[in-house]
């Protein structure tokens, strides 16, 4: 990888669209600096890793702007090459201005994600690596954000690196056994391959599992609200989201189709789903809305079940909290404000929640319930998560080779054959850091980056 040289140098905007205090031009390649520098007007000249003041010049030599310039000499840049920062007012008039320049001068427009792949390209980061610069800059909440840097600071690559060294041992152990096999080097006895594939297996169906938390974090928790028509769920989704979004009225059956809205609780990220009522109906429209409230309820990971303090208990609630057991769920009891019964309506020994969408009393509990909920469903991870799901594919992918190893070394199978399978789960780890990613697939990762990343 290190060997990777690119002959072009790109440029792109590197700073969001749209008008800005500042906005960055940046070039990489080996004419960053003989493209950039007679657009300029420096009174210094570029340094390594200095920044530098300068006029930006139009072609006719008149001044357009001030700018700080910044020149990264290979290899210490952000993508090994020479790169040039040119951070400008953010006027997009002057950095398109600026940017056609380069491009006369002899420059490329980058492509998205093109910088990160460069960087990825020449060694400086691995493939987990570069998908956390994505994932950094998409993140929505700190807590993605900070996943997103340990993960950008090789923490899946810490992770990955003994793993592979332990399986590259015992495939040179093995090696070494059929190689030599004709003079006195011992075959490893079979149950000793056994236990060293497990010991392999271990980590990595840790690392495995700790999709199940990484999938959180990056895409959250979605949880339905379901319940009998006119219990409030309509009016809890809106006081849990804090604005109006959901309609409420008066008459049963009015949330027809899914509303939904992400909301952050304590940087987990929450999709909220309010759906129509699980209430049996003729009409069609509303038919839809509950056949689509039944599903949101069986895809959810948590189900927040309304239920309305007033009414009489119901066989449809008895019958939703039977489809619940197992899951992960919570109960309700809404508009506590109205005069109503003291008995629990449901069974005295399922917990509950006693709310008034109306006058907000409850929500804060409620919103303390259901964090601990979500977080009772996360995993005790403290380093490395897995955080998509081409990582969690290449895991399972090694995972499964390392099986069919270990199953052929309990029989008595030649050592050729577990070989086979090792080795394909050691290229399953390298697919992993991107070692030995096919171009399409990089290409598909890279571009969904912005451009000039
Ligand atoms: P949904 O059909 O379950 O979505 O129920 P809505 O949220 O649309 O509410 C139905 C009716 O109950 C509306 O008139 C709301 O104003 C009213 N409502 C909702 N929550 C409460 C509450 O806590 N107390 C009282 N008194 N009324 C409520
Ligand atoms: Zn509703």
């Amino acid at each position: 990888n290190s060997s990777f040289h690119s002959e072009d140098t790109i440029a792109a905007i590197s700073t969001p669209s749209g008008r800005g205090g500042i906005g960055i031009v940046r070039l990489s390649g080996p004419a960053a600096r003989t493209i950039a520098e007679p657009l300029l007007k420096l009174r210094h000249p570029l340094a390594p890793a200095q920044a530098r003041f300068a006029e930006i010049l139009d072609s006719t030599g008149e001044v357009l702007d001030e700018a700080v310039v910044t020149y990264f000499q290979s290899p210490h840049s952000y993508t090994s090459e020479d790169i040039v920062e040119i951070s400008a007012h953010g006027s997009p008039v002057l950095l398109h201005h600026l940017l056609r320049q380069c491009l006369a001068a002899g420059a490329r427009l980058a492509e998205p994600g093109e910088f990160t792949q460069r960087a990825f390209l020449s060694g400086r980061l691995d493939l987990t690596q570069a998908e956390a610069v994505h994932d950094l800059i998409e993140s929505t909440t700190l807590h993605q954000a900070r996943i997103a840097a340990q993960q950008l600071g090789g923490s899946l690559s810490r992770q990955i690196t003994p793993i592979k060294q332990q399986l590259i041992s015992l495939i040179a152990a093995l090696e070494a056994g059929i190689d030599f096999a004709e003079d006195d080097i011992d075959l490893l006895a079979q149950d000793q391959i056994s236990s060293q594939i497990t010991a392999i297996e271990a980590p990595l169906t840790a690392l495995e599992h700790s999709f199940d938390y990484g999938r959180i974090v990056r895409d959250g928790f979605t949880m339905a609200i379901v319940g009998r028509p006119n219990v409030g769920k309509s009016s809890l989704f809106n006081r849990l989201v804090e604005r109006d979004r959901a309609i409420v009225t008066s008459t049963p059956g009015t949330t027809r189709d899914l509303v939904t809205e992400r909301v952050s609780l304590e940087g987990i990220p929450l999709e909220l789903i309010d759906t129509a009522g699980l209430r049996v109906s003729a009409d069609e429209a509303e038919s839809i809305g509950i056949a689509k409230s039944r599903e949101a309820m069986s895809e959810a990971d948590v189900v927040l079940l309304v239920l309305d303090a007033t009414a009489l208990p119901h066989e449809e609630d008895a019958a939703a909290v039977a489809t619940l057991t197992g899951r992960p769920f919570l109960i309700v009891i809404n508009k506590q404000d109205l005069e109503h019964p003291e008995s629990n309506i449901l069974k005295p020994t399922l917990q509950t929640i006693e709310t008034s969408a109306l006058t907000g009393s409850g929500i804060s509990e409620l919103r303390r319930a259901i964090l601990s909920l979500v977080t009772k469903e996360i995993p005790n991870v403290e380093t490395a998560v897995l955080t998509n799901h081409r990582q969690q594919r290449s895991v399972s992918d090694a995972l499964a080779a390392l099986n069919r190893a270990r199953q052929a070394a309990t029989a008595i199978i030649p050592h050729e054959m577990i070989l086979l399978d090792l080795y394909e789960g050691l290229h399953a780890l390298d697919a992993f850091t991107g070692s030995t990613t096919t171009d399409d697939i990089l290409n598909l990762i890279f571009s969904k980056f912005c451009i000039g990343k």
